[in-house]
């Protein structure tokens, strides 16, 4: 029997699911071995019968955490989504600030207090509320890896995801380094997987498919040195994607073998 597969969204961009939806052809192929019972973006049937849940979003409620609950209580494999999944991405920008003030930002002097819906804690990733079992990382994840992902599961074997630096996948495509360009990348402490496609561009890696469980520390350190830059630079620049991992509860090593800290 095919596994059963089920899509949710929460707070996100849906531009993860639309990287599902334009898979075009190929999607006849996961079809082949999958059955989809639920995919709000291009089916209206739904079911909550399903083994595999797959998690784009992050969570912003107490009310998201509950529906995210339930999600993993009927699913027997969970697999985070895309980036504001993984590691709450772009969404955890503003845990930089108290949540009144975003609000205050936000909604000006509009009521807000009194309405569940509007009843917003800090940004989480998906792993902050319930275990996640797989990642799909990016923002968007690419293609050939939410194909290998799902194709994986569904044959009942673990998926490989690469856990080295961009670099290395940046030097095999003989780019320039940006650094030598007086550009700031962090590719040294982004997992790789996605081909280096933004420094293969001229862009600097933002971190989008999260930082390296194990970043090489002596070689960060070696290399800020060497392009005369700081520490919080290097801070400043994971905020895009990555805020709250140079934070100390979250085992990050980084910040305690930092010479700024
Ligand atoms: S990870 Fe990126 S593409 Fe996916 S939902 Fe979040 S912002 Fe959109
Ligand atoms: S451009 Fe970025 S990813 Fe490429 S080698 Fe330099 S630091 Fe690494
Ligand atoms: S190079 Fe960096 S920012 Fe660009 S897709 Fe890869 S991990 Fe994401």
């Amino acid at each position: 029997m095919k596994p059963r597969v089920a899509f949710f969204d929460f707070s996100s961009c849906e531009g993860c699911q639309l990287q599902i939806a334009d898979l075009e052809e190929d999607i006849l192929n996961l079809i082949d071995i999958v059955d989809i019972v639920s995919f709000r973006e291009v089916m209206k049937e739904h079911s909550d019968d399903y083994d595999i849940a797959i998690v784009e979003g992050s969570i912003m409620r107490p009310m998201d955490e509950q529906r995210l609950r339930r999600i993993r209580n009927h699913a027997k494999i969970l697999v985070a989504f895309g980036a504001c999944a993984t590691i709450g991405g772009v969404n955890k920008i503003r845990n930089q600030w108290p949540v009144k003030k975003v609000m205050k930002e936000v909604y000006g002097d509009v009521d807000v207090e009194n309405n569940e819906f509007f009843k917003v804690s800090q940004t989480k990733a998906i792993n902050e509320v319930v275990p996640v079992n797989y990642y799909i990382h990016g923002c968007p994840p690419n293609r050939e890896e939410i194909k290998h992902v799902i194709t994986s599961l569904a044959l009942g074997k673990k998926p490989e995801i690469p856990n080295y630096p961009v670099c290395v996948e940046c030097k095999k495509n003989e780019n320039v380094c940006l650094f030598e360009l007086g550009k700031f990348c962090i590719g040294p402490i982004t997992r790789a997987g996605c081909g280096a496609i933004c420094p293969t561009n001229g862009s600097p890696c933002d971190g989008c498919r999260g930082i390296l469980s194990k970043p090489d520390v002596e070689c960060v350190m070696e290399l800020l040195q060497r392009y005369d830059l700081t520490y919080e630079e290097m801070k400043s620049r994971c905020t895009i994607y990555n805020t709250g991992v140079f934070n100390p509860k979250d085992g990050m090593t980084l910040v305690r073998r930092g010479k700024n800290e």
